[in-house]
Formats: structure tokens, C-alpha cells, sequence
């Protein structure tokens, strides 16, 4: 790319690759290949001994995904990408890169259902603790801070609560303890840049908006190139001390000709070497077309699902609405309007009057919204997490994540406004005929 624009609309269709430099191809090619052929030994060797980058093999790196971690770098004015084969990948690697057994990382109480679990049982059998603080007060972080503590880790727009994680505060805590903050950025591509408020690197689930039409499962790392891993060498071991795996590389200083890395320079070369969580060149495929209407998708989205929410704000039937444009909290308020520009997402929760009931049944109800347990496609999505995605936890933990028995959450999607309260409309009218009839 040419120009040093900043704008997502024009980064997101021309960052990266401008054609194939063989074909001329403007879309990206789908390199569905396993293997590259080196021009001679020397290459090979070089290559191997990381003193050339290219291609190897696609378990490591590959052509299509390295456009998509190209785009996906430019969205979140990062150093560098990694693109890995689903959200959870992303997440479990983006800690095992910098964590072992004995260490420790801080994460946020408000995290995905499939996070959590990583986090409080996976993660444990691996001798790996998550200690889990409530982001109400980012103070939490600190006091759970000790010398074996390898990164703070949240999502900046976590359902159900859709409340906003206070991104600068806790990550000038972690940079005052050389704690690098880890940011789930999936719920709000594009309207939050973690990077510019002080976090370290950032994951997706590029399941979600960034893919935009439900059709691949994948995510992705991005490093923000602006943590000194190397001024904190006693946190950071396995950045800092000789990589055994690795002919005794250190990272900081292998890193140093290509630029600030180490990260995920080490992630690629070292877990997906070892672990092969790698992205499909079909899905990295798919991802950029994603990407390139990313920013204009985010704007549908947030116009209306903040028209929704004010909908619902005027609907009898609903008791309270949950997005981040209507919080009533001061400090919920600030946060949205520090964090969130240009868009408040796509996510909106409400509670009905009726509860469990009346929520199954609004779902049941419901014509053009699908029923489905994802979010962030085009299409408008629906769930009643009571009976779904939280039905494991009893009512009491329920309440604690912020799920009420009569509690909706919607993805609002791309369609007309119209069209998306239409159906709003006719599903809350057979909700309350349905409770007539019941009564
Ligand atoms: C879906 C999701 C994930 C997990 O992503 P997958 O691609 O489904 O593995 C992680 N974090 C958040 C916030 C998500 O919504």
C-alpha cells in the first residue's frame, strides 16, 4: 500500500499484498498447498535457522494466511499477526507462548463461556493458575499481581453484561509491573483499538465479525509491538533466557533484526511448530473477504442494534435493556465512551417480563432472527442463555455472569431496521397471546 492512511475503511480492502507478484491476481489466491520448494540447500538452511524468512510448510506459515495477518495487523495498528484455527486456539496459545507450569496469569470474571473453561480447568491440568478478578474495580489486577503473574487478560466487550473493560487502567497497571494486558477484542472489531490504550496483544475469534457470515471457525493473534519483554527478562524466561527447542535462540535478541516480535515470532515458530493449531488457507480465504467490509458491516451492526436497544427501552414487555448505550452507571458510561468510537456493537441483552417462560418462548417465536449460540453474522441471532449456553450453571452463578431467567440476547445484524423490529414486534405479540392463554 501506497498511502499511510488510518482509516479502516481503506486499510481493511488494501492492506497487505496488492496483487500476486506471479499472477497478478488482485484477490488473494488460495495457496492450497502443504509444502514449498527451496531453490537449494542453502536456502533450506537458512530458512530453518530463521536467518531468511519464507515459507517452510502451512502447519508454520503460509501465503493466504500471511495476507489475512497482514489485514488483520493493519486493523489493530499492530507489529505482526498470527492467524490460528479458531478463537480458542488464539486464546490458549496467546498465554501458553509466555506461561508455564508454576506460573500464573490475571483475568478478568467477565469472559466467554469456552474462555472460562480453558481458563479454570484446562489451563489448571497444565499447572498454569488463573486467578479471577472482578473488573468493577481494576485495583483487582494489581492486588493479584505476583512475580510469577506472566499477563492480565480480558475481552473489551463481554456478554452478557455488555459492560466495557476498563482497557488504559488496567494496562498501565500491568506496564507499571511489567505485566503485559491480553485483549479479546471479538465483539468490537474495528470500534476499539486495545492497542491505543495500552494493551500488549490482542486475539479474535475471527469466527465472528470478522469473518461476518458464519461460515469458517478461526482466530488470530496480533502482537502490538509495544511491550518491552526484554526490560522485564526476569517475567519473561521463555523470552529472554536460550530456547533449548530452538538451537538456544532468545527470542528478544533473534527477534531484533525483523523488528519488536519476539512475541509472536517465538508463538509461530515455537507452538505452532508444536502444537499445529494452524488456520486452513481456505479460511484465511474467506477471512479477508470478511475483512474488507468489516468496517462497514460494524457500522450497520452498531446503527442497529442501538435502535433496537431503544426499542426495547419503550417496550412494556422488557424490564431492562443491556448495552453499552445504556448503562446507567457513571463509570459504565465513561468506560463506553473512552473505549467504544464510531459505534456501540452489535450485542444487545434485555430481560422479560415472565422469565424463563416468556424468554423461551420469544425465542421460539422469533421468524427472521435465527436461533443460533454464535455472533457477529450478518444475519440477526438469538439466544435465551438460561436454557442454552448458562444452563450448566445453577440460577445463583447465573445471576453472578449477568444471565437472568428471562434474559435475551440478541446479534443484531445487517438487515433493514424495519424488518429487524418487525419481527421484534410479532414476537413479543405471541408472547404475551401465549401467557394470556396459559393464565
Ligand atoms: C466465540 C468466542 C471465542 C471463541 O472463538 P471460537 O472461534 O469459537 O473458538 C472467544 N472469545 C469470544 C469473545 C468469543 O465470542
Amino acid at each position: 500500500m501506497t498511502s499511510a492512511t488510518t482509516h479502516p475503511e481503506t486499510l481493511m480492502l488494501h492492506a497487505g499484498p496488492r496483487n500476486d507478484p506471479v499472477t497478478g491476481s488482485v484477490a488473494v489466491p488460495i495457496h492450497q498447498t502443504t509444502s514449498y520448494q527451496f531453490r537449494d540447500t542453502t536456502h533450506a538452511a537458512n530458512l530453518f535457522a530463521l536467518k531468511e524468512l519464507g515459507n517452510l510448510y502451512t502447519r508454520v506459515m503460509n501465503p493466504t494466511c500471511d495476507a489475512l495477518e497482514q489485514k488483520l495487523a493493519a486493523l489493530e495498528g499492530g507489529v505482526a499477526a498470527m492467524a490460528v484455527s479458531s478463537g480458542q486456539a488464539a486464546s490458549a496459545l496467546a498465554v501458553l507462548n509466555i506461561c508455564h507450569a508454576g506460573d500464573n496469569i490475571v483475568s478478568s470474571t467477565d469472559v466467554y463461556g469456552g474462555t472460562w473453561n480453558l481458563f479454570a480447568h484446562t489451563l489448571s491440568t497444565l499447572g498454569i493458575t488463573v486467578r479471577f478478578v472482578d473488573p468493577v474495580d481494576p485495583e483487582a489486577f494489581r492486588r493479584a499481581t505476583d512475580s510469577r503473574t506472566r499477563a492480565y487478560y480480558a475481552e473489551t466487550l463481554p456478554n452478557p453484561k455488555l459492560a466495557v473493560f476498563p482497557i488504559g487502567e488496567v494496562a498501565s497497571i500491568g506496564r507499571s509491573l511489567g505485566v503485559p494486558l491480553i485483549m479479546d477484542n471479538t465483539a468490537a472489531p474495528v470500534i476499539c483499538k486495545p492497542f491505543e490504550h495500552g494493551a500488549a496483544i490482542v486475539v479474535h475469534s475471527t469466527t465472528k465479525y470478522i469473518g461476518g457470515h458464519g461460515t469458517s471457525i478461526g482466530g488470530a493473534i496480533v502482537d502490538g509491538g509495544n511491550f518491552d519483554w526484554e526490560q522485564h527478562a526476569d517475567r519473561f524466561p521463555m523470552l529472554n533466557q536460550p530456547d533449548p527447542s530452538y538451537h538456544g535462540a532468545i527470542w528478544t535478541q533473534a527477534a531484533k533484526p525483523l523488528g519488536p516480535i519476539a512475541y509472536i515470532l517465538k508463538a509461530r515458530v515455537t507452538l505452532q511448530r508444536d502444537l499445529g493449531m494452524s488456520m486452513s488457507p481456505f479460511n484465511a480465504f474467506q477471512f479477508i473477504q470478511g475483512l474488507e467490509t468489516l468496517p462497514l458491516r460494524m457500522r450497520e451492526h452498531s446503527r442497529n442494534a442501538a435502535s433496537v436497544a431503544n426499542y426495547l427501552q419503550n417496550h412494556p414487555a422488557v424490564t431492562r435493556v443491556i448495552f453499552p448505550g445504556t448503562h446507567t452507571d457513571a463509570e459504565q458510561r465513561r468506560r463506553t465512551k473512552a473505549y467504544l468510537k464510531g459505534g456501540l456493537g452489535g450485542l444487545v441483552g434485555f430481560e422479560l417480563k415472565g422469565g424463563e417462560a416468556a424468554g423461551r418462548h420469544f425465542i421460539d417465536a422469533l421468524k427472521l432472527f435465527y436461533h443460533v449460540a454464535n455472533i457477529g453474522d450478518a444475519r440477526s441471532l438469538a439466544i435465551h442463555p438460561a436454557s442454552t449456553t448458562h444452563s450448566q450453571l445453577t440460577e445463583a452463578e447465573q445471576g453472578a455472569t449477568g444471565v437472568t431467567p428471562g434474559y435475551v440476547r440478541l446479534s443484531v445484524g445487517i438487515e433493514h431496521i424495519d424488518d429487524i423490529l418487525a419481527d421484534l414486534t410479532q414476537a413479543f405479540a405471541a408472547v404475551s397471546a401465549g401467557l394470556a392463554a396459559a393464565a
